[in-house]
């Protein structure tokens, strides 16, 4: 049984991908210093799954801590979720992202080097294409960021290149995602902000459950067919699959190959929210306001290469996102605290 060690498991994707890697067999070794997530989501996982996680609360900039989670465990491969994810709070808060997310991954591929365990998945973002003049992005377009939580993921990739150009022996993939939501359908893992919710779904989803009051749709004149954003919305069960085609392909072959995973498809801000009504029953009160600062008009991707290189994917559509995500939700209208 393969031993797969995983930064930022207790998270909403990494909460996600571990139950796929249990359920497919492999063993699961957690890290994650519950900075933005609980750890009863791995007792949750534990349930679901009828398998056991070993979970170490700490640091993935403890040196100490990984040198013991290393030489006790046989790790065959890194999945590296582990990192801070608000755009807004990196801009007040830059060097707390450089420090957690850069630096963070610079003390594990020092480790991992060190221990001679040279195979990672990667949690980068489409963020990393910056503002693309045309969708959809493939892997080869030109790469920017437009806020520090975007230059700690380029950062990051620039690292794993240059590790990779340095030593030959290593395998990366980097994974950069569109824009994740919904739930495992079992309604008892899901995405539990700590804070109000910055991204579109667990927005909508707090407001039909009663937490939040209305909606602000983040400007209407946009140029895409109603005005509105236009993201690539992807369920987070395909999600957390493409990481275990990812582990596969770091299993066979040495590099470092960046792969997109999204549908393809765009769906507007009206778009997501006309089909959540639809699936869930409830009606979203809403009012269109401005425009949020370095928003994209219209991003989504060109999943080509993860289909012919690691043979994936995607399952679920956009109406099985919003029913996954409410029953989430509706099961546990004040996430995993209640
Ligand atoms: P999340 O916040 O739910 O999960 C990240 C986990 O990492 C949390 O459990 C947190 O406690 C942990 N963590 C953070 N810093 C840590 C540290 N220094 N040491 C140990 N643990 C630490 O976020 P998520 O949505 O599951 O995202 C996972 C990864 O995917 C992140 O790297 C994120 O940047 C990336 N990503 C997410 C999205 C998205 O929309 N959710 C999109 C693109 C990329
Ligand atoms: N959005 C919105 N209201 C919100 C949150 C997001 O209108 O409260 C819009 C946002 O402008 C974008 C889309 O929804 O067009 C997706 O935003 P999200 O933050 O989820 O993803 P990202 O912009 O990071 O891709």
């Amino acid at each position: 049984m393969k031993t797969i060690f995983v930064t930022g498991g207790a998270g909403y994707i990494g909460t996600h991908t571990t139950v796929q890697l249990l359920e497919a067999g492999y063993e699961v070794i957690i890290l994650d210093n519950l900075s933005n997530s609980r750890q009863e989501a791995i007792q949750r996982i534990e349930i679901l799954t009828g398998k056991t996680v070993t979970l170490y609360v700490g640091d993935i900039r403890d040196q100490e801590l990984l040198d013991e989670i290393f030489s006790t465990h046989s790790i065959h491969a890194v999945v590296h979720f582990a990192g801070l994810k608000a755009v807004g709070e990196s801009v007040s808060q830059p060097l707390h992202y450089y420090d957690n997310n850069v630096a963070g991954t610079l003390v594990l591929l020092r480790m991992m080097d060190q221990y001679g365990i040279k195979r990672i998945v990667f949690s980068s973002s489409a963020t990393v294409y910056g503002i693309p003049t045309t969708s959809p992005v493939d892997e080869s377009f030109p790469l920017s960021a437009t806020n520090p939580y975007g230059r700690t993921k380029l950062m990051i990739e620039e690292m794993l290149r240059d590790l990779y150009t340095a030593d030959p022996s290593w395998s990366i993939a980097i994974l950069r995602y569109f824009n994740p939501i919904g739930a495992h359908d079992s309604g008892t893992i899901g995405e539990d902000p700590f804070d109000v919710p910055n991204n579109l779904m667990p927005y909508i989803t707090q407001v039909a459950a009663g937490r939040l009051k209305e909606l602000q749709v983040f400007g209407d004149d946009y140029p895409t067919h109603d005005g509105t954003g236009v993201r690539d919305y992807i369920h987070v069960v395909d999600l957390a699959l493409g990481h275990l085609k990812a582990l596969e392909y770091v299993g066979n072959h040495v590099g470092v190959e960046a792969f997109n995973l999204g549908t393809g498809k765009g769906y507007s801000v009206l778009d997501l929210l006309q089909t959540f009504q639809q699936e869930s029953g409830q009606t979203i009160p809403y009012q269109i306001t401005g425009k949020r600062d370095g928003d994209v008009a219209a991003i989504f991707a060109d999943p080509q290469k993860s289909k012919a290189i690691l043979g994936w994917e995607v399952r679920h559509d956009i109406e099985a996102m919003c029913r996954d995500a409410w029953r989430w939700q509706s099961n546990n209208p004040k996430g995993y605290s209640e």
